[in-house]
């Protein structure tokens, strides 16, 4: 019998192209000499953290996602935050849009009645945000003058390759949200 590797995936979303180029000024600007800065095409936002998974679990999980329904929104990340233990240097919301919550609780029921373990903290547990830098020495976070928005119209399963320096990120499979004429 031979091993079957085991990967380490999560379910995220992943901001557009102007949004990770203010993430990544702001990031530039705040995480100091000491700070270790989160690569644009890296900036995301954790949905739900699944873990170690089979091949076939894989499969399993792309077919679940599938199966979510859940609608496309505005993302406006309107504040920093800071997080002493590691250093944890974020981008989130001062209120996260009931649509995002929606989605992480969605696609965190329909693993849990799939019996796949998640992470308690994944979810509507889970504090929305988009890391900047890590092992950040902060003293004070300035107000975000202008929020960083964009249209969340799709969430990802991706893999993360764990290495010394920086974790590797591949998207397996995106799935788009539904979109809804507003007014
Ligand atoms: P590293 O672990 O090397 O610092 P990373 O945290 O970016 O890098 P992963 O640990 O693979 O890479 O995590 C992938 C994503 O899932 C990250 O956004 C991370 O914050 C989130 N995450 C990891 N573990 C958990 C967990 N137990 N609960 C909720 N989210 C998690
Ligand atoms: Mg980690």
């Amino acid at each position: 019998m031979g091993e079957v590797r085991s990967r380490r995936v999560f379910f995220a979303v992943w901001p557009d192209q102007e949004a990770v180029g203010h993430l990544a000024a702001l990031g530039g600007n705040l995480a100091g000499s000491e700070g270790r800065l989160i690569r644009p095409a890296a900036l995301h936002l954790t949905l739900v953290f699944v873990g170690s998974v089979t091949p076939t679990q894989v499969d399993q999980l792309q077919e679940i996602a599938a199966g979510v329904r859940a609608e496309a929104f505005d993302l406006s990340l309107d504040r920093l935050g800071f997080w002493p233990q590691r250093g944890i240097l974020w981008a989130g919301c001062n209120q996260p849009p009931e649509p995002l919550r929606r989605l992480a609780e969605s696609l965190a029921a329909a693993l849990r009645a799939a019996g796949l373990v998640i992470d308690q903290r994944s979810g509507s547990a889970l504090v929305p945000h988009i890391t900047l830098a890590r092992r950040v020495r902060c003293a004070s976070l300035p107000q975000l003058a202008t929020p960083v928005r964009w249209r969340v119209s799709e969430f990802s399963l991706v893999e993360s390759d764990l290495h010394q320096s920086a974790a590797r990120y591949k998207t397996l499979a995106s799935f788009p949200l539904n979109q809804v004429d507003a007014g």
